[in-house]
C-alpha cells in the first residue's frame, strides 16, 4: 500500500518518476496506439497544451466568474452544431465525454416523456452495435432498454425498429457510425420510423461526428445521418475523438433546443445556493472546453479536411494491405476510418498477440473476432510497418490465443471482490 511521502520531492524528481512509470504506455507519439489516441501531429499537440494549460487551474462550474468559459463553450456548441447541420432551432451543452453525452441525451428523452407522455418507464431502442454507454445510461436511469438484432452484414436493419416500439418507448439511437465495424446505420429510414410513431431520435455521433462531415466533403456519398434527417432530436459528437481536443470534450445537442430543459438540474432548497448544472458534473475542467475551442479555431474547415484526407488515405492503404494478405480481411464495408480485421483461417487473437510484441496497441473485440483499428491523421506515416509486420504476424500466428477481447477498464478483480 503506498502512503504518502512524508516529504515532498522536487518537481524534476517527480517527473523523473512520472516518466518511469510510463515505460509501457502506449507509443501514441509514434502512432503504434490504433484506438484511445486521435493524434494530429505536434502542431495541434502544441495548440491543445498551451490552451489547455492556460486555464488548467479554472472551474467552469460556475462560468459567471469565468465568463470566458460561457463564451468558449457557446462558440464549441454553435460550431458543432453547424457541422452537424443543425439550424437556429438546435442547442445544447459541452460534456465530459461520449459517456456523459449520452447519458444527458437519455435522461431528456425520459425527462421529456414523463413530462409530456406520463410515461413512468420507459424503454429504450438501441442497435446491437450501439455503444455500452446507453445500457450504462439506462441502468442508471431505470430505463429498459432493448437490442435491435444485427444483420448477416454486420448492418443494423431499419425494419426491425418498429416491431419493438411499444407504448413507453421514450428513444430510438442510431450511430454514426458505430464502433465495432465503423459503419453508419440507415438513419433516414429509421428516424422516419421514429418520427411516424412520435418517438425521439438520437444520432450518436461521438466517433463521425468530427469526421464523416469532411468524409462527405472530400466526395464520398452517404445516406444523410445528422441533423439534415427529419426526426433527429438528439446528437451527441465527441470532440476528443476526431476533434483532437483532449480528453474530457463533448457535445449533446436537441432539437428543438428547448428540450435542453429536461437536461439540466436545479435545486434551490439548499443552505448553499441555488445549484444549477447543464449536464452531470459539478465541479467541471475548464482545459477541455479551451482546447476543444483552440483546435476548431486553429485548424478551421481547411484544417479538418487535410487531416482528413491524410486520415482516410492511411485507412484506404490499411484496408487494401490487408485485403491483399491471404488469410484476413477486413469486416463489413466501413464508412470512414474505423476497420475491424478479422481471419476465417487463423485465431485473430493470435494475430494480435504477434503484433502487441512488436509494440502495436488495439482493442480486441468479439462476435465476430477482430482487432479493432481506429486510424488517425499520424497514421499515415506508420501503415506501411503495421502492414509488414500483420503480413509476418499472420506467418508466425499461434493456433490460439489466450487474450481476451476487451474494450474499457479491467474490472474483474472488483467484479468478483467480496
Ligand atoms: C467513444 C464512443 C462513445 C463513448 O464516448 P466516451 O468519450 O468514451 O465516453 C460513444 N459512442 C461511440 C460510437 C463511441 O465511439
Amino acid at each position: 500500500m503506498t502512503a504518502l511521502p512524508k516529504q515532498g520531492s522536487t518537481l524534476e524528481s517527480v517527473m523523473d518518476r512520472l516518466r518511469s512509470l510510463q515505460v509501457d504506455d502506449g507509443d501514441y507519439h509514434n502512432a503504434r496506439t490504433w484506438g484511445l489516441i486521435y493524434n494530429a501531429g505536434p502542431e495541434v499537440d502544441a495548440v491543445v497544451q498551451a490552451a489547455g494549460g492556460h486555464v488548467l487551474l479554472e472551474n467552469a462550474l460556475n462560468p459567471l466568474v469565468f465568463p470566458s468559459l460561457k463564451v468558449m463553450q457557446r462558440d464549441v456548441i454553435a460550431i458543432s452544431a453547424g457541422i452537424l447541420n443543425g439550424g437556429d432551432d438546435v442547442g445544447g451543452a459541452m460534456t465530459s465525454g461520449g459517456t456523459e453525452s449520452i447519458f444527458m441525451a437519455v435522461k431528456t428523452a425520459r425527462d421529456r416523456a414523463r413530462a409530456e407522455r406520463g410515461i413512468e418507464h420507459g424503454r429504450l431502442i438501441i442497435p446491437r452495435t450501439a455503444h455500452p454507454a446507453f445500457i450504462k445510461a439506462a441502468h442508471l436511469l431505470d430505463v429498459e432498454w432493448v437490442h435491435m438484432p444485427l444483420g448477416e452484414d454486420l448492418r443494423t436493419r431499419a425494419a426491425d425498429l418498429e416491431p419493438l416500439i411499444t407504448e413507453n418507448t421514450i428513444l430510438a439511437v442510431g450511430s454514426a457510425p458505430a464502433y465495432p465495424f465503423g459503419m453508419v446505420d440507415p438513419i433516414p429510414e429509421m428516424a422516419a420510423i421514429a418520427l411516424a410513431r412520435g418517438i425521439p431520435f438520437h444520432v450518436d455521433a461521438c466517433l463521425g461526428g468530427f469526421m464523416l462531415p469532411w468524409v462527405e466533403r472530400l466526395g464520398k456519398t452517404l445516406p444523410a445521418w445528422d441533423f439534415r434527417v427529419p426526426g433527429v432530436t438528439s446528437m451527441s459528437a465527441d470532440l476528443h475523438k476526431y476533434g483532437y481536443a483532449i480528453k474530457g470534450a463533448s457535445v449533446v445537442l436537441h432539437r428543438p433546443k428547448a428540450n435542453l430543459r429536461y437536461q439540466i438540474f436545479m435545486f434551490a432548497d439548499w443552505p448553499g445556493g441555488i445549484y444549477g448544472t447543464q449536464a452531470f458534473l459539478g465541479t467541471k475542467p475548464a482545459a477541455p472546453i479551451a482546447a476543444a475551442w483552440a483546435v476548431l479555431n486553429f485548424l478551421g474547415e481547411e484544417g479538418y479536411l487535410r487531416l482528413a484526407q491524410q486520415t482516410l488515405d492511411a485507412t484506404s492503404k490499411l484496408i487494401a494491405g490487408v485485403e491483399s494478405i491471404d488469410g484476413v480481411h477486413v469486416w463489413g464495408q466501413p464508412d470512414m476510418t474505423v476497420v475491424a480485421l478479422g481471419s476465417r483461417e487463423h485465431d485473430v487473437f493470435a494475430i494480435g498477440d504477434r503484433l502487441a510484441e512488436r509494440n502495436w496497441h488495439f482493442d480486441r473485440q468479439d462476435d465476430p473476432p477482430a482487432l479493432h483499428l481506429m486510424a488517425s491523421p499520424r497514421h499515415a506515416l506508420v501503415v506501411d510497418e503495421f502492414l509488414s509486420d500483420l503480413r509476418d504476424a499472420v506467418r508466425d500466428a499461434a493456433p490460439s490465443s489466450t487474450t481476451a477481447a476487451r474494450y474499457g477498464d479491467d474490472v474483474s478483480a472488483e467484479a468478483t471482490a467480496r
